[in-house]
């Protein structure tokens, strides 16, 4: 899967970064995690097409993550999307999304379905399944634990041509079935194809100071994904307004063992400070990432 940020700032947009929004690029579909003002103006400067987005996850109803929502399901009508989309969020969003819609006369010419989540919700997708867990915020935010659907084996060929089964659609058969004959005789089909691979995991946190879900939905991920709203010796303003530290994102991304830790939501008081930022977030977690406005990564091929 392909990450493609959109917006990498808290609160406020800045003309270094823009609020909330992030597109998660899947084989067939796209899906955002969250949507905030200005998230359809920066998908123009990217690949990402509003009518192949099926899914909108939303980490919480502040709206430096939510306001450019409803502009970006009215763009994706206008553009002739017309498969179903699905938004995931909390409590409040179905009934804030309908009113917004009602009020301002939008009309949708697809099917909008609206799924409202609590803790410890699972879903499945597009063939991933996601775990949602409730963070800590001044407001109800949630993280995602995105799991990809697993790599099926690949086939021993060797392994098959000493039985003396030249190729042909029988190989297809014993990579798809659990058994498979040839010349009258019965063969386990896992003897001959490799063990499938898992699929990649991709923990997505909203706004949330340290916590033992944030460990949870971390816990030895691909990838890791953290606001780090603060640096280090801001840390009280962090508590102040239920927000994350450089360190504490490096310190979760170790503490659960993941491979690679991207942070974003970064206070524009960093501005001209960056390479101080990245500093500080690099030398205690070198896999470390710190994201910026339209910044791709890949996880897995
Ligand atoms: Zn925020
Ligand atoms: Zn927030």
């Amino acid at each position: 899967m392909k990450l493609q940020f959109l917006g990498t700032g808290s609160g406020m947009p800045s003309k270094q970064r823009n609020v909330s929004g992030l597109a998660l690029v899947l084989p067939k579909v796209t899906w955002l995690i969250d949507c905030g003002e200005g998230t359809q103006h920066q998908m123009l400067y990217t690949k990402v097409k509003p009518r192949k987005v099926t899914a909108v996850w939303v980490t919480h109803l502040h709206g430096d993550h939510v306001f450019g929502l409803p502009g970006f399901l009215s763009t994706r009508s206008a553009l002739d999307g017309t498969e179903p989309l699905t938004v995931y969020g909390p409590k409040g969003l179905k009934k804030w999304l309908e009113a917004t819609l009602r009020v301002t006369g939008s009309h949708l010419g697809y099917e909008l379905n609206v799924i409202e989540f609590t803790d410890g919700d699972t879903f499945e997708q597009d063939g991933h399944i996601i775990t949602v867990r409730k963070l800590e915020h001044r407001f109800p935010s949630y993280g995602f634990r995105i799991q990809g659907p697993e790599k099926p084996g690949t086939l021993c060929v060797d392994r098959v041509r000493a039985l003396g089964i030249p190729s042909g659609p029988i190989y297809k058969t014993i990579k798809e079935e659990e058994r498979f004959e040839y010349e009258g005789k019965w063969y386990d089909s896992k003897e001959y194809v490799t063990e499938p691979t898992p699929g990649k995991v991709v923990a997505i946190l909203g706004d949330t100071t340290p916590c033992e879900n944030a460990r949870i939905l971390a816990e030895g991920a691909d990838l890791l994904i953290h606001e780090a709203t603060f640096m280090e010796s801001e840390q009280p303003l962090a508590r102040k307004y239920g927000h994350s530290t450089t360190r504490e994102a490096t310190t979760l991304a170790k503490a659960s063992a993941v491979n690679q830790l991207i942070v974003t939501h970064i206070s524009a008081r960093y501005v001209g400070r960056e390479e101080e930022f990245e500093q500080e977030v690099v030398s205690d977690f070198p896999s470390s990432i710190v994201a910026t406005d339209f910044l791709e990564y890949t996880v897995g091929d």
